[in-house]
């Protein structure tokens, strides 16, 4: 069957929304389709945290943050291996795409709380309720019903359709083996993600990064956009960045956002009881060292005062239910309990929270130099959860300009196809910090949705 639409985007994320809803307001007729039965990606998995310099939590807290500074951050965490210019756009462009968040599409953040995550010089990170992208996934769905865009799921878009001139004017795809022709007299937004769930693509830039470590992603995340835009040359930029999450479900591979207690002082030690890397050390070098343990995994601790803190455990409920019921995460009144729960060396693990005591006390990591200064883990209840490294977010993808046009590897533009989220690679060089995935994909799914409508 054939289908007509103005703009067609791929794929169902924050970044697909974004550009969707841009789209159609700006006068386009516009469709959203995604190959799984749920829409949401990575993006309704995520944490949810949006950088944002400027913004008014900030202002209401008293930090001091500008644009520059995001971006000297931004750029730093990367290695300067992110394009200035783009990263420059981001920074610009974060606060009036989080006023839109905020304002038309209903999402509700914190109003005085924020996230500072490795890598940043201030808090700056927007936390959406309950700490999730589920939040910001099921207002952007609200507000596509509200528009009546079309959400097209089950349907796997398969091919690019250009005309003779090289333009890409519409896209194949296949829904329960029917094969389905979108015709897009506008333009194509690809917003399929990252290539994070892909063992195979993965190894191909990153030998390394093989089935010792599982992911973080959504299942549908395997790089398809990439592939569909390389058949019309698109060029790829920065491949190889894959960065891993060091702290994940040692079976499903998915993120722990539980142990974000970790930003609050809660330490890591190994089977035998010992600290072996510095808490809040880089995702890959904490990644590395983890997998360098017994068992290949490392166990999270931490007490009430981090707790009380942090809040982890009430904000994440669920988590810790599954965790618990899979004895993968244990709450008690002792250091002692926990340490027999896992088979953990227990002499050396009380002498290691002794040493952990007295440095949080005097101020001064003696073992590891921990650049938030630890806390005593002296209160009850305390927490332990066993976790492992898992492949996270793929850094590189599509080469885009300011206006989101998909380059081509002589540097020219292809007509009528746009990119914006983690398909593309051009913001985070070598590693991106914490945050700024959500910046990127509502920044410039909106400038995609807004230029694919002007065509
Ligand atoms: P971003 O953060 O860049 O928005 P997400 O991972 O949140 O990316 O979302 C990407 C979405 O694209 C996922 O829901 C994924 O299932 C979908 N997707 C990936 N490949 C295809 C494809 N070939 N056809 C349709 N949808 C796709």
């Amino acid at each position: 069957s054939e289908q007509n639409f103005d703009v067609v985007v791929i794929g169902s994320g924050g970044a697909g929304f974004s550009a969707a809803i841009t789209a159609k307001n700006a006068g386009a007729n516009v469709v959203i389709i995604e190959k799984m039965p749920t829409v949401g990606g990575n993006s309704l998995i995520t944490g949810g945290q949006m950088n944002v310099p400027g913004n008014w939590v900030q202002k209401k807290m008293g930090i001091e943050d500008d644009i520059e500074l995001f971006v000297k951050d931004t750029l730093k965490g990367g290695d300067y291996l992110g394009d200035p210019e783009m990263v420059q756009l981001l920074a610009e462009q974060a606060l009036p795409a989080a006023e839109w968040l905020r304002d038309y599409i209903k999402v509700d953040f914190y109003k005085d709380q924020l996230f500072q995550f490795g890598g940043h010089s201030v808090k700056r990170a927007l936390i959406p309720r309950n700490h999730t992208g589920a939040e910001w996934i099921s207002k952007f769905m609200a507000k596509t019903d509200e528009l009546q865009i079309p959400i097209h799921t089950r349907t796997t878009a398969t091919a690019l359709i250009k005309d003779q001139n090289g333009r890409v004017i519409g896209v194949e795809a296949e829904k329960n083996g029917q094969k389905i022709i979108y015709n897009a007299e506008r333009g194509v937004i690809m917003a399929t993600g990252g290539f994070g769930a892909n063992v195979a693509m993965r190894t191909k830039y990153v030998p390394e990064l093989d089935n010792r470590y599982g992911t973080t992603n959504a299942r549908g995340i395997m790089g398809d956009g990439i592939v569909m835009a390389e058949k019309l040359n698109a060029k790829t930029h920065n491949m190889e960045s894959i960065q891993t999450y060091p702290i994940c479900h040692i079976d499903t591979g998915v993120i722990s956002l539980i142990a974000d207690s970790r930003f609050f002082g809660a330490i890591v030690v190994n089977k035998e009881g010992h600290r072996f890397v510095e808490e809040l050390e880089r995702r890959d070098v904490i990644s590395r060292a983890i997998l360098a343990q017994t068992e290949q995994q490392a166990y999270v601790l931490w007490g009430g005062e981090i707790e009380d803190i942090a809040g982890v455990v009430s904000v994440h409920k669920d988590e810790f239910g599954e965790l618990n019921r899979k004895g993968m995460m244990y709450k008690a009144d002792s250091i002692e309990e926990l340490a027999s729960k896992f088979g953990i060396d227990e002499k050396a693990l009380m002498a290691q929270v002794g040493r952990v005591n007295q440095f949080a006390k005097a101020g001064d990591d003696k073992e590891f130099n921990h650049r938030g200064g630890l806390k005593t883990i002296m209160k009850p209840p305390f927490y332990m959860l066993v976790a492992k490294p898992s492949v996270h977010h793929t850094m590189g993808g599509l080469m885009t300009d300011t206006h989101t046009r998909v380059l081509d590897t002589q540097g020219k533009v292809i007509a009528g196809l746009f990119a914006a989220g983690e398909v593309t690679g051009m913001t985070h060089g070598s590693n991106r910090l914490g945050g700024n995935a959500i910046t990127d994909i509502t920044v410039f799914g909106r400038i995609a949705g807004k230029e694919a409508a002007a065509q």
